[in-house]
């Protein structure tokens, strides 16, 4: 076709060009003037690019050409990464590679040549990778030119391949099999914080937790290789490839520190299996001044490693079923439970728990103070309707505190009849309790609640002592911390910093306060109700050591028919806060549906919520400080439990309130240290040797010039137990010496006396 290049408007037709019009020769010299000029601009631009590849970065482009046989392809990014507070790695990616093959290559072989190394490559991938090598063969025959064989496969089997394209050079078998560089999601604490974390599906994409909140930040830029192929279709040498690298996603800082989560964890677990809790648990903790969250667990979770993987329970439930839509449903069910965060997604009634709402919108408004007074006589009728109290023979007159660790029923009926229903839902709504609340987690769940008109006299009543209406953990947890927090309601939240692939910081999230619902004095009055609460009625949240405030909660939740009849289903709940003086972290345990026979908060919950804060207020920086007391209660006689099976073992130290460590697989305890009588700290731990077991031996440490809580904390992680001599009490006077010298060996459990004495009278450890 000749080029036209006549720009006379008056000689185009309408809406067309006239291609019959001649032009004249300066035209076309002026043309092919421009068209050089333009052809000349794009090949320098094209050759620096190229020169630059080239030259500048071609041995390092060669190196990953030739290592990846890469065609005309994208590079997945890495996904970044996630990390505890102390940069703890919880979630990150391994390399990981995609084999596929070029079936188009094998077009131009002759039937022979093709069928033979058809049979290679079947042979040698099924062996390397694991599979069916007809399906193999399958996949050759296709009629494309890239076919995935298998993806995410490891480091191993990768070298595997690259060794046996190299073997078969003769037979040129790199011209049909490539491997592709992607990732592979990988959990190196296994079902650590699972909940929280969530994991990713087949194409690294977050299907849940943290993976799903944040995967926009996390994902990166994917890079692409194009390589040029010559007129029959072949690669081009490599050198003439481009690429564009792909780029690593922002990594997530979290609030979650692990040593809590474990611990968190730990105790929850323990209270699921003995309480034989049906509907699962939840155990957090949260810094009551910024909403961080430090440990969120969750019962029955799962591996992110092996999402799709089911506990040994679970999928037995999946066996049983016959029928296979049947069965497909079953599981999908159960997976989706394994993978909900009940501490987000579910709501439930709080329970009396609830009560610390109650009383401090009552004191805000100042309808009650420390001194009002209220009468239990059992029951107490409002609107035709009868409410009873725990107690039979009723609470008799009881002040705000009294009431408060009664946890009397009638008593907060009538707190809730002076706020009255506007005043009620006023505060309702300040406490943030008609939103979702602010995690950065998928599934927030709405709470319900009775708005409006709807709130009549009954409704009322039931909310003051925190039944007919539902809320989530975190909210229950948000109320406590602006209750003891000086009135200031936060947002709870994960993310700490999101930060590149170098460490800089893209993002800090915010910890300010949403608002301040309470005053300052009235947050006093409630840290007072809720450490008298702990000493007096929740004692079972009593920490030696530390002042704790916390109130426990018992909620009835509809009956529910079970093979062995109707039962009235419980959760028993409890939320603790320490230090109560100058609050730091707010503790929130909760078991929904336990089966044991027990059910009351404070007898379930509560211990769970005081073993948590024993191990990690000394972590957390909070050192004990006995009471003369607790010093008395703190030295507890080992028992005999040699010969004992191990289970029965552990019931005896259980009920003793005793840690304890079982070393080795036997059956039976064959040596135990202390020994039987011996006197230790009641925070000390048994070590339980089991048959053929050998000792553990650790190193003494210092334990002179200490508290009686530093000696404490020092020897539970030195892996010994102490006693105390001397007056332990004193916050004046540290420990002067113990009965082993730092530094010596021993087995582990061994105990070892530490004094206390008046620097009057006794040697002062000089270091
Ligand atoms: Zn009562």
């Amino acid at each position: 076709m000749t080029l036209v290049l006549d720009y006379k408007s008056d000689e185009f037709g309408s809406g067309g060009i006239n291609l019959t019009h001649k032009p004249n020769k300066n035209m076309i010299n002026r043309a092919f003037l421009v068209l050089l000029i333009v052809i000349v601009c794009i090949s320098v631009i094209s050759t620096a690019s190229l020169a630059k590849i080239m030259i500048i970065e071609g041995e390092k482009y060669q190196t990953l050409a030739s290592e990846q046989q890469l065609y005309d392809t994208f590079l997945s990014a890495p996904r970044g990464d996630i990390y505890d507070r102390n940069m703890k790695l919880l979630a990150t990616s391994s390399p990981a590679w995609t084999v596929y093959i070029t079936p188009n290559n094998f077009k131009n072989l002759k039937d022979g040549e093709k069928k033979k190394i058809k049979n290679k490559i079947a042979g040698g991938l099924s062996e390397i990778l694991d599979m069916s090598k007809d399906d193999i063969l399958e996949l050759t025959d296709k009629k494309t030119y890239y076919v995935i064989v298998k993806k995410s496969v490891d480091k191993s089997a990768a070298d595997k391949i690259r060794k046996f394209m190299t073997e078969n050079s003769d037979l040129k078998i790199s011209n049909y099999i490539g491997l592709d560089t992607t990732t592979k999601r990988y959990y190196p604490n296994d079902t650590l914080a699972s909940t929280v974390l969530g994991f990713v599906g087949d194409d690294n994409q977050g299907l849940a937790g943290l993976e799903s909140y944040y995967n926009n930040e996390l994902t990166g830029i994917s890079g692409r290789v194009v390589a040029a192929k010559n007129a029959k279709g072949n690669d081009m040498p490599f050198t003439y490839q481009t690429m564009k690298e792909a780029k690593k996603g922002n990594s997530i800082v979290t609030s979650i520190d692990s040593y809590v989560q474990y611990t968190c964890e730990k105790y929850l677990d323990d209270a699921v299996a003995e309480e034989q809790v049906a509907e699962r648990g939840t155990a957090i903790v949260m810094n009551v001044k910024n909403g961080e969250i430090l440990g969120m667990a969750v019962s029955g979770d799962f591996n992110p490693n092996e999402p799709f993987k089911l506990s040994e329970l679970d999928q037995g439930k999946v066996d049983a079923v016959s029928d296979e839509e049947e069965k497909a449903k079953v599981k999908s069910e159960l997976l989706n439970r394994q993978w909900r965060n009940k501490a987000v997604s579910d709501t439930y009634e709080p329970g009396s728990v609830f009560k610390i709402f109650t009383a401090a919108a009552a004191l805000e408004e100042n309808l009650v103070n420390k001194n009002s007074t209220f009468s239990c006589n059992y029951t107490y009728s409002v609107a035709g309707n009868l409410y009873h109290c725990h107690l039979k023979r009723g609470h008799g007159i009881q002040n705000l505190a009294q009431a408060m660790s009664n946890s009397c029923n009638p008593a907060f009926i009538q707190i809730g009849q002076l706020l009255n229903a506007t005043r009620f839902q006023k505060y309702f709504k300040a406490f943030g309790l008609d939103q979702k609340v602010g995690i950065d987690l998928p599934g927030a769940a709405t709470p319900t609640f009775h708005s409006g008109d709807k709130m009549g006299p009954t409704e009322l009543a039931s909310s003051s002592f925190g039944q007919t209406f539902n809320i989530t953990p975190l909210h229950m947890l948000t109320i406590t911390a602006a209750a003891v927090n000086g009135g200031y309601l936060v947002e709870p939240h994960i993310a700490k910093e999101i930060i590149d692939a170098d460490g800089n910081t893209v993002k800090t999230v915010s910890t300010a306060y949403k608002r301040q619902v309470i005053s300052g004095k009235t947050s006093e009055t409630l840290k007072e109700l809720l450490e008298y609460v702990v000493q007096n009625g929740a004692k079972n949240g009593i920490v030696n050591g530390y002042r704790v405030g916390g109130k426990t909660g018992t909620s009835q939740k509809i009956s529910k028919i079970i093979s062995t009849g109707e039962h009235s289903l419980y959760i028993g709940s409890y939320v603790g806060v320490a230090p109560i003086n100058n609050p730091d972290i707010a503790v929130f345990v909760m078991l929904d549906e336990p089966m044991s026979g027990r059910y009351y908060g404070g007898a379930i919950s509560a211990p769970v919520g005081a073993k948590i804060m024993k191990d990690i207020l000394p972590y957390l920086g909070h050192s004990p400080q006995y009471s003369a007391e607790e010093i008395e209660k703190l030295s507890i006689k080992v028992p005999d439990v040699k010969g004992f099976e191990v289970a029965k073992a552990r019931d005896t130290m259980s009920q003793l309130k005793l840690s304890y460590k079982i070393v080795g697989n036997g059956a039976k305890i064959t040596k135990q240290l202390p020994e039987a009588d011996t006197n230790i700290n009641s925070g000390g731990t048994v070590i339980l040797y089991t048959d053929g077991s050998d000792d553990d031996a650790v190193n003494v440490p210092i334990l002179t010039g200490l508290t009686a809580g530093e000696v404490n904390t020092a020897a539970a992680r030195a892996g010994i137990n102490v006693v105390f001599a001397g007056d332990a009490a004193r916050s004046d006077i540290k420990s002067s010496s113990q009965s082993i010298v730092a530094g010596t060996s021993v087995p582990r459990g061994t105990v070892v006396t530490v004094s206390f004495f008046d620097s009057g009278n006794a040697d002062i450890a000089t270091e």
